[in-house]
């Protein structure tokens, strides 16, 4: 028997309601209140609504065949002859460098997130914020300043212009392992979400739950419609968790646990 954290190589630990708290849907409401100025000229508030979560499932639901950016702007102009591809990723630009910030203030620090990734970075295993790409780069890099740990040395943060699929698809976890040059018995998946997170045992990696804190934390229409395009392809998605807790039960799983 060898102690787990002997043979992990690699921690990927998913973002939303794992290392930051918040509730889904009010996110985003308030995400398309503060981005719908950007696209006035090209919308009424109830059409951009109806786009942004269009074009969201879009990137959910996309097949390797363009980057998950691409099918969200390829969707976002479909009926809008107006408005060009590249029109479209400037507006969204200008939005994500001056109002994407105020956001921040809709999330909780999960406070042991820090510690707990740079204690695994001083045990030299790798990080990974396997986050479901759905957000550009740009973005991304506000979200880990949010939850404190952009300065962290971080191997690679999934995101919107780097994948071509989304979680729960194997796909996703096949094009980080990829990326990271690592096997799956190399890497633990920890994270909040039975179906998306856990769905890395297909692969073959040791996966970790994180327990949801209820009150602070709530899923959505974006998780709901994860869960529920799971079930219907319920083989593809079959998961096994093998242990779950807190943050501080990760750290305890991660250095305590012995792999047989
Ligand atoms: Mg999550």
């Amino acid at each position: 028997m060898v102690h787990l954290y002997l043979t992990i190589k690699a921690l990927l630990i998913d973002f939303d309601n794992t290392l930051v708290l918040f509730n889904e849907d009010q996110f985003l409401v308030a995400y398309a209140k503060l981005a719908y100025p950007y696209l006035t000229d090209f919308f009424d508030e109830a059409t951009f609504f109806q786009k942004l979560l269009q074009s969201t499932l879009q990137m959910i639901h996309n097949d390797g065949s363009q980057t998950n950016a691409e099918a969200f702007t390829n969707n976002f102009i479909a009926d809008t002859p107006s408005l060009d591809f590249e029109e479209c990723n400037n507006r969204f630009r200008h939005f994500y460098e001056e109002k994407f910030h105020e956001l921040g203030d809709t999330v909780i620090v999960v406070p042991y997130g820090r510690e707990l990734l740079k204690r695994v970075l001083d045990a030299g295993i790798q990080v990974v914020i396997a986050t479901n790409p759905i957000f550009p780069e740009l973005a991304t890099h506000a979200r880990l300043r949010w939850a404190n740990i952009a300065d962290l040395n971080i191997t690679l943060t999934t995101h919107a212009e780097n994948m071509s699929y989304c979680k729960p698809h194997p796909e996703y976890y096949q094009t980080t392992l990829g990326l990271i040059q690592r096997s799956p018995e190399e890497c633990l998946m920890a994270g909040n979400d039975p179906i998306s997170d856990m769905s890395a045992s297909a692969l073959g990696m040791t996966t970790f739950l994180v327990d949801l804190d209820q009150e602070k934390g709530r899923l959505g229409i974006l998780s709901k419609e994860i869960g529920n395009s799971a079930k219907k392809e319920a083989k593809r998605f079959q998961y096994r968790i093998d242990a779950s807790g807190s943050l501080e039960d990760l750290e305890h799983f991660l250095f305590n646990f012995e792999r047989r």
